[in-house]
């Protein structure tokens, strides 16, 4: 093998990696090497290069200087023979990084394995090292990396990638953690949690994500029902607080709060897990969305830089539009659960005004500046290209669902765009900025191109209550009243150290009105003190068009507001079935969302 690296957790207690990288045949001119700026799935420069603490290089037995030429490359001198030895720092609790203590470890191999530059299509071997010291004699390894002959799966020792892109596509966990195995239609799974989760129910987590892959594969493969990789693994951490996850083409990593996974005892189908049963949901699709059918902007991905595509709404929408869809359909989530996660999305949606400003092709062209580096003007200015992007998904749905008297429908141009990236192998190239509408076309019939430009590249909002109306669902807009300081005065405040901060100040809203911003910290309200806890009962005695006096600190500038609260509040969606829904209309429901349920399997 040209390419080998070793990675070991050297220093736990200091979060330190130790890697090196060897190549036998390296560049004649002087082999570069480069670290990742980014990570593909998190669309920010995260610069992963000033993790590096110290790096040093051999040649043969010789050591020779290494010359620094941008933020992330390295230059060796001209040698036959070069072997990089660097140290990472490793205390980044996300899915996007690496990190690294006595209770574990996990990297991206965009944090640690720098790539020598020119050899990103050759195969390379990884030698995963145990830390030193008996306390870590029951670690063990759960990657996607195929273990090399001579290395058991879940142990440590030399592992495989056909090339770099695949080395940084196989995050590896490290540590004592909970395992759980199932299957999928003959395709092996499993389910890695790290941290500590007491009485963690795994039989019922494995049946629930079983029930829900399987959904999924045969939605993109109905007839072969064969999933798109060999094996499948779900690397979980659990903390007090935290979501998030990152997809890989055979693994994803999640952080879940600890109350998102189920115990023995927990009866209920709480919240906290259908949330994390649709996190996961959401990175299973993405094997399909955005890590095989992906936008021509990524193939291959520039690692060195931005990588700029109008299409994360389809993507990132798409793929949020089905995870709890999916989960409907798969039992997980009752019809009325359902409904009120939609409900939820389109007021989040249509309460901001940024959704009138800024499209979801622009905001997935500006991920990188806006939507990834969100400050307190955000609701005003950046549009979601997920939530708005996973409701320009449900309404190309709607659309051709009844446009085709549920012949057709989402799902059909999924599989299409599905069979496009089989058919062309390594020829693959992507989906173009146009293809979106075409294969919605060649899929399903209809022509619904001015839509899709309207709903993506413009900003005009679906006709929700027409969309609904042929599947028997009500879509009714209310006030939402159940935030006073939301409803009244169009702020969102937070506690710091007691005191109650404004954090975003609305368009067009009653404070902003007035004069105030974003940072600015409530002191009184018509004479009263304000806490961050007694707000909404200060406000609820005030009627809207009522005028109130507002004191608040500014930095440490003490100033007066008289602010006339709203006379209209924002609305609310409310979605319900119409329970004297025709026939006609219950079975167009049932191809949406599956049969009916009051509740789900498990309530
Ligand atoms: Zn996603």
């Amino acid at each position: 093998m040209s390419i080998s690296y070793a990675i070991r957790p050297a220093s736990p207690a200091a979060h330190l990696f130790h890697v090196t990288c060897r190549v036998e045949r390296p560049d004649p001119e002087g082999q570069r090497f480069m670290l990742p700026a980014w990570i593909p799935g998190s669309y920010m420069i995260r610069e992963f290069a000033r993790n590096i603490v110290r790096i040093s290089a051999l040649a043969g037995n010789r050591r020779v200087a290494l010359e620094k030429i941008d933020k992330h490359t390295w230059r060796a001198p001209p040698t036959t023979q070069i072997e990089l030895a660097y140290e990472v720092y490793a205390w980044d609790l996300s899915v996007r990084a690496a990190h690294l203590d006595e209770t574990h470890g996990f990297f991206n191999g965009t944090s640690v394995f720098l790539l020598p530059i020119g050899l990103e299509h050759e195969q390379c071997t990884v030698d995963v090292l145990p830390p030193a010291g008996a306390r870590y004699r029951n670690w063990r390894v759960a990657t996607a990396l195929a273990p090399a002959r001579g290395t058991r799966r879940l142990g440590f020792g030399t592992y495989v990638a056909t090339n770099y892109d695949e080395l940084i596509d196989c995050p590896v966990e490290m540590g004592d953690f909970d395992l759980g195995r199932f299957s999928v239609l003959d395709t092996p799974h499993e389910i890695v949690v790290t941290g500590r989760v007491p009485k963690l129910d795994m039989t019922r987590l494995t049946t629930d994500l079983a029930t829900l892959c399987e959904t999924q594969v045969k939605m993109f493969e109905p007839r072969s029902r064969r999933a798109p990789f060999d094996r499948y693994t779900f690397l979980t951490m659990a903390l007090g607080d935290g979501y998030g996850g990152l997809e890989h083409r055979s693994s994803t990593a999640l952080v879940t709060k600890r109350e998102g996974l189920p115990f023995t005892g927990m009866s209920e189908s709480t919240e906290a897990y259908r949330n994390f049963l649709g996190l996961a949901s959401h990175e299973y699709f993405h094997a399909w969305n955005i890590k095989r059918v992906k936008p021509a902007a990524f193939v291959p991905y520039d690692l060195s830089r931005e990588n700029h595509t109008r299409l994360l709404w389809a993507f990132e929408g798409f793929t949020s539009y089905y995870d709890d869809l999916l989960l409907t359909r798969a039992g997980l989530l009752s019809e009325p659960q359902y409904l009120t996660a939609l409900a939820k999305t389109l007021t989040t949606v249509t309460q901001r005004s940024s959704r009138l400003k800024q499209s979801v092709a622009d905001s997935s062209f500006d991920a990188w500046i806006k939507y990834y580096r969100q400050d307190e003007n955000a609701p005003n200015s950046v549009v979601s290209y997920y939530q708005k992007g996973s409701l320009v998904g449900l309404a190309l749905d709607l659309s051709i669902r009844a446009q085709t008297k549920g012949k057709r429908s989402l799902d059909d141009v999924m599989r299409l765009l599905w069979k496009q990236w089989k058919t062309a192998g390594a020829d693959y190239h992507g989906v173009s900025e146009d293809q979106i509408a075409l294969t919605v076309e060649q899929a399903t019939g209809l022509s619904l191109a001015q839509d899709i430009d309207e709903w993506s590249a413009g900003t005009r909002d679906p006709d929700y209550e027409a969309l609904f109306a042929p599947f028997g669902v009500n879509c009714a807009r209310r006030p939402d009243v159940d935030a006073a300081h939301f409803a009244l005065l169009g702020i969102k405040a937070a506690a710091a150290h007691a005191e109650c901060k404004l954090t975003h100040v609305f368009d067009g809203s009653p404070a902003q009105a007035a004069g105030l911003s974003a940072n600015d910290v409530l002191v009184a309200l018509g004479g009263l003190r304000v806490t961050p806890s007694n707000l909404d009962t200060l406000l609820s005695r005030y009627a809207t068009g009522d005028v109130i006096e507002l004191v608040a600190f500014r930095r440490d500038e003490l100033m007066r507001f008289e602010v006339k609260l709203a006379t209209q509040p924002p609305v609310r969606f409310m979605l319900e079935v119409n329970q004297k829904s025709t026939r006609a209309a219950r079975q167009l429901r049932h191809g949406w969302i599956g049969r009916a349920r009051s509740a789900s399997r498990r309530n």
